[in-house]
């Protein structure tokens, strides 16, 4: 086939009839052969908007050297040249470009790993190919692809309507206007036709906010009504995190005062009669030493790196922002079903004509037994519980499949499944009742009206049925079936049912009720067919706790923070299961009709002591949501359906179901749970609290490290002492030691006592008052130390250069052991596992190797100035050094203390 001949750009296809369009585009309704697809791809390109030029690697590399400090320490080497001091030219040249290199492997990897979580967030496409659906990219997606669409999903294409159910699209991503538009399959014939009037074309970029349908791609990627707009609507969001920004500004001010310092200290030399070239070379490179110019690189590495970890626990973040918000939320607003619970629901009991029949089995495995009162039932004599469990399994899209395994699963919702299975367990078979009693129409389930209804060819007439919450089924029932007899519902039946639905939700089983009624053709509309139908009974299903679960409660408890759970299910079932879980240790729980009947004042007030809301629609979620952050609460919330978006938007962290959740959620969300699990949000918490963490640890590192320099320097020239460093050594340990140690710590694994800890206020800045006083204290220290060993040397009678030597030296490994130490701010870091960060044990070792090398090769300590020492100076200065380690030990011993007082 000749795919060059099929059109390539948008036509009129809403003129088109389907067949046309298959016709046109060599197509049908079982969808390409895949590796017609796979050609097709070939062809047309991926199915992607093109987004902004990328930077290449050699512009990024590039980059590094234009910065400001770049180019005055460039020009300090030049200066350096010109005075005759070519050897430190050559040396700041050189480290110059290391740091250069450094600088852009950082970067680099930093857009990689950014890349490769993008690419993880990409949507997906339900198409048919070869007649069977498959769950494909969006972007492998090619004209003549059939697809399909559900409430919730995201349009991959511009496609052509081949049927359509109550089909409603959202289309103001590209008309702009907020109406949701109905949809056909029918052909328009009119001229001129608008787009927001194409009732029969679907568009890349809008969403399915009801309903069902099929469609042909007609036009993909570029070539699509969005793809055209694409470029308008460039994606021009800040990517830079809240944190990083402050950090940004937190380096300006540290530049500002390391240019003043360094003038200021330049100056002083050149006053005690220094040579005035030199001095400006050092100042130079004291700024630059004092300025934390890694800091965006290493704030993104762990950013991105943790962002890295949390995938491989199951989250998925998709907007960076959130990993800072994470570690300070301290309440997780969580769904019910497959979050807490498996979802996996199996029917327990069955209520109908007044009686309760158990069913026995446990999964999608369609093997169990009916029993009454203990005795066996045969189900064929049922009549009741058959036309209940035949009218429940119509009433849903869900199948049951036995995989090549011998396992038995279900492609659809559980709930619906377990109606299935059931219906199995007593013989019946859901392929041979659809082919029997086709559906003829359908109004779908929404969490808003707790039911789904369907309309079937029953041979020459038609019927309804209903399935969905017990109160709502009961309200649209005027009849009841009885031993097989449609009778009128009298108010003892309801308190029957009612009585049994509670006793079930008591035992944590989740009901569900199902009706029926015969149709009309002449009097009956589908507005009119939810009501005055024959109430058939109740099912029970019970869904497993997820087995992880009760232990991510317990973490939330010890890390202070308030688990809720909100489901749609019935109050006695929620309580019930969230009793088991250990969510409702205390508190109350809510239903949606109280929550209603409360005044606003009413509602801030109760919120507090809420743990469980039952009966819950998606507009009480944003309700909940805006309450609990009025009272100042950092919220993470979950969701799964579209009417769930406007909560998750609202919440700080909102959070979709990787697994059941609608493209619509998942696009409001700020992180996917790719396993739909509880746990790994806090999972994802632990790993965001450590993120902050170690960019905290780093900047300690960094300013302490930075103090004790600066303090030392400034401590020598008032003692007028000869100035202990050269500019080619500030820049080594500026450069070399620092960006290494640095990346090693954004990496270290999370603290054990983290979850332990209560979340971080968001009002308290990355520098706390604790932290400054940690880095006033230990920069102390390290320039104690090191003015210690330069004195001891000069006082010893060592030639001044092997006591500017030692100085250097006193300060590297002063600053190597201070690095050990941040591994952890509070805990001793021999409690610590040694080799729990082993970039930190790579980083150290390098920079000793080449610090060592820096003495030991000749033309590197020409390069350096410095000299070989005697065994009593490096005794000296090591053990010296070695007090950062024990001094800070005792000082985290006593901050121990403290804190636990
Ligand atoms: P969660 O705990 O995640 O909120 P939920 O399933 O209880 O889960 P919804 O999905 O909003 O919440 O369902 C609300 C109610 O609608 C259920 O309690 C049930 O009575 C009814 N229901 C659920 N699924 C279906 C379905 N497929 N068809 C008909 N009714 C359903």
């Amino acid at each position: 086939m000749t795919e060059k001949n099929l059109p390539q750009t948008p036509q009129n296809w809403h003129a088109f009839t389907v067949d046309e369009v298959y016709k046109e585009l060599q197509s049908a309704p079982d969808g390409l052969p895949v590796n017609e697809a796979t050609s097709r791809k070939a062809v047309y390109g991926p199915n992607e908007l093109m987004g902004e030029k990328k930077e290449s690697a050699l512009k990024l590399l590039l980059g590094q050297f234009m910065s400001l400090l770049m180019v005055i320490l460039i020009i300090a080497a030049a200066i350096s040249f010109q005075t005759g001091d070519v050897i430190e030219a050559i040396s700041i040249i050189v480290i110059v470009i290391l740091a250069g290199v450094l600088g852009f492997i950082q970067e680099f990897q930093a857009g990689k790993a950014i890349d490769a979580l993008k690419k993880m967030a990409s949507p997906h496409a339900h198409v048919i190919r070869n007649g069977e659906e498959l769950d494909i990219n969006a972007a492998d997606l090619v004209p003549g692809d059939v697809f399909i669409l559900k409430t919730g999903d995201k349009i991959p294409a511009d496609g052509r309507l081949i049927d359509a159910s109550n089909l409603r699209i959202e289309e103001s991503s590209l008309t702009g206007e907020s109406v949701v538009s109905n949809k056909t399959n029918q052909v328009i014939t009119e001229a001129n036709v608008q787009l927001g009037d194409r009732k029969n074309l679907v568009f890349m970029g809008t969403s399915v906010s009801y309903g069902r349908g099929r469609a042909i791609a007609v036009s993909t990627g570029m070539h699509t009504e969005f793809g055209k707009i694409a470029t308008m609507l460039q994606n021009t969001e800040n990517r830079k995190t809240p944190l990083q920004d402050n950090l940004d500004q937190l380096g300006k001010k540290i530049g500002i005062f390391a240019i003043a310092l360094a003038a200021l200290m330049s100056l002083f030399g050149v006053w005690r009669g220094e040579d005035l070239a030199k001095m400006f070379t050092w100042g130079v490179a004291l700024a630059v030493a004092v300025i934390p110019e890694a800091l965006p690189a290493v704030v993104t590495i762990s950013l991105a790196l943790g962002v890295r970890r949390m995938v491989k626990r199951k989250a998925l973040v998709r907007k960076l922002p959130a990993v800072e918000t994470l570690g300070a939320t301290n309440v997780i607003c969580s769904d019910k079903t497959g979050t807490l619970t498996q979802d996996a629901m199996t029917i327990r009991e069955i209520f109908v004509d007044g009686e309760t029949i158990a069913v026995s089995g446990g999964g999608y495995t369609p093997e169990g037994k009916f029993t009454h009162n203990g005795e066996p039932v045969n189900p064929a004599e049922q009549q009741s519980m058959m036309e209940l469990l035949r009218s429940g399994s119509l009433c849903g899209d869900t199948i049951l499949k036995r995989m090549g395994d011998g396992e038995w699963v279900i492609m659809g919702d559980p709930t619906e499944g377990a109606i299935v299975v059931a219906a199995k367990k007593a013989g019946m078979e859901l392929e041979v009742l659809r082919e029997e009693y086709p559906r003829i129409d359908e109004i779908p389930f929404s969490s808003e009206t707790k039911r789904m209804t369907t309309v079937h060819m029953v041979r020459s007439r038609t019927e309804v049925y209903s399935k969905g919450a017990v109160e709502v089924l009961l309200n649209s029932s005027e009849f009841i079936c009885d031993k097989g007899v449609t009778r009128p519902m009298t108010n003892e039946d309801i308190e029957n049912v009612m009585s049994a639905s509670l006793k079930m939700s008591e035992k944590a089983l989740r009901t569900l009720a199902i009706a029926k009624r015969n149709y009309d053709p002449r009097k009956d509309t589908i507005a009119s067919i939810e009501t005055g139908m024959t109430f058939l009974g109740i099912v029970g299903m019970f869904d497993p706790p997820r087995e992880e679960v009760k232990a991510a409660i317990q973490t939330c408890f010890d890390a202070g923070i308030k688990p809720i759970m909100i489901t749609g299910d019935h109050k006695a079932t929620a309580v019930a299961v969230a009793k088991e879980l250990g969510i409702m240790k205390k508190g109350n729980a809510l239903s949606g009709a109280e929550l209603e009947l409360m005044s606003d004042e009413e509602f801030e007030e109760a919120i507090l002591k809420t743990v469980v809301f039952a009966r819950i629609s998606p507009g009480h979620k944003l309700k909940i949501v805006e309450a609990l952050m009025d009272n100042g609460n950092i919220v993470a919330m979950t969701g799964d359906g579209v009417n769930d978006a406007p909560s998750l938007k609202k919440a700080d962290i909102g959070i979709a179901m990787g697994i059941t959740g609608t493209d619509v959620s998942k696009e409001a969300s700020d992180m996917i749970l790719t396993d739909d699990n509880f746990a790994s949000i806090v999972n994802a918490i632990e790993e965001g609290r450590s993120i902050f963490e170690n960019i905290r640890k780093y900047l300690v590192f960094l300013l302490s490290g930075n103090m004790g320099t600066v303090f030392a320097l400034i401590f020598t020239m008032l003692a007028d002492m000869p100035i202990p460093l050269n500019a080619v050594q500030i820049l080594f340990i500026n450069f070399i030691m620092d960006g290494l140690i640095a990346i090693a710590l954004g990496v270290e694994p999370p603290e054990p006592g983290i979850m332990s800890r209560k979340p971080r206020t968001v009002k308290e800045g990355i520098l706390n008052r604790d932290t400054l006083v940690y880095i006033g204290f230990v920069g102390g220290l390290i320039a104690f130390i090191t003015c210690g060993v330069y004195v001891w040397g000069i006082f010893k009678k060592f030639p001044i250069d092997e006591a500017k030597t030692m100085f250097f030296y006193a300060l590297i490994f002063a600053r190597l052991f201070n690095g050990l130490n941040c591994r952890s701010l509070e805990q001793s870091i021999f409690k610590m596992k040694f080799m729990a960060n082993k970039a930190l044990i790579l980083s150290a070792l390098v920079t000793l190797l080449l610090s060592f090398a820096v003495i030991a090769v000749p033309d590197l300590q020409l390069a350096f100035s410095v000299k070989t020492l005697t065994t009593t100076a490096w005794a000296g200065l090591i053990s010296a050094s070695l007090l950062v380690m024990v001094i800070v030990e005792f000082w985290k011993m006593l901050i121990r203390t403290n804190t636990n007082q």
